[in-house]
């Protein structure tokens, strides 16, 4: 019935008509009806109370006559509350995704920037990055030219290679034209690194 809402008691019976006033609030007429109580099931009422003890320790509660005025409660059928339900949700840490890697050196990105607007004072117009995927370790070198790009990264290569103690296995490049040589394809070639 639109603009209109029925009150009902726990047996389906009704004992009140809202009128719809405004948006979805309701005016209720209660006829000769004066006094309502809102009722919540005493075991039910008796779970809440004590923030949400089951029901077989409120019953072992009672037993032992550690709290007052409890009454005698019975268990309900379905003993199901949704509060603690939620509760006690478990939950499980997030899956490591399987293209993150495992160890230093398995992949490591270069890019090459500039040129920069004002030359340092040692005459450098650029500068280029490696940054190791699993230990974030980056470490930047400046550049005269583009074209020293392959000397920085064979030096690059020497040290952290020697200093951990492992070989690079991947060299991730923007494309930007830095290692574009033949020498270089080479290179990655003979050591087996992939790009
Ligand atoms: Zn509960």
């Amino acid at each position: 019935m639109h603009g209109k809402a029925w009150l009902l008691d726990d047996k389906g019976n009704m004992i009140g008509l809202g009128k719809e006033i405004k948006g979805n609030l309701f005016y209720l007429d209660l006829g000769d009806c004066s006094c309502l109580i809102a009722q919540l099931e005493e075991s039910w009422l008796w779970h809440k109370r004590p923030c949400h003890v089951n029901f077989d320790n409120l019953v072992k509660i009672r037993k032992h006559r550690r709290v007052r005025g409890i009454p005698k409660l019975k268990k309900p059928d379905v003993d199901l509350c949704k509060n603690c339900q939620i509760g006690k949700m478990g939950k499980t840490s997030f899956k490591r995704k399987n293209y993150w890697f495992e160890d230093t050196l398995e992949i490591v990105y270069t890019n090459l920037c500039g040129s920069i607007g004002v030359e340092s004072y040692s005459g450098e117009k650029f500068f280029i990055i490696f940054f190791d995927d699993y230990s974030r370790m980056m470490i930047v070198m400046y550049l005269r030219e583009k074209s020293k790009a392959f000397e920085k990264f064979k030096w690059y290569l020497a040290r952290v290679e020697k200093e951990i103690g492992k070989r690079l296995k991947c060299l991730r490049l923007d494309r930007g034209g830095e290692f574009v040589s033949n020498e270089f394809n080479n290179f990655c070639i003979e050591r087996g690194i992939k790009r």
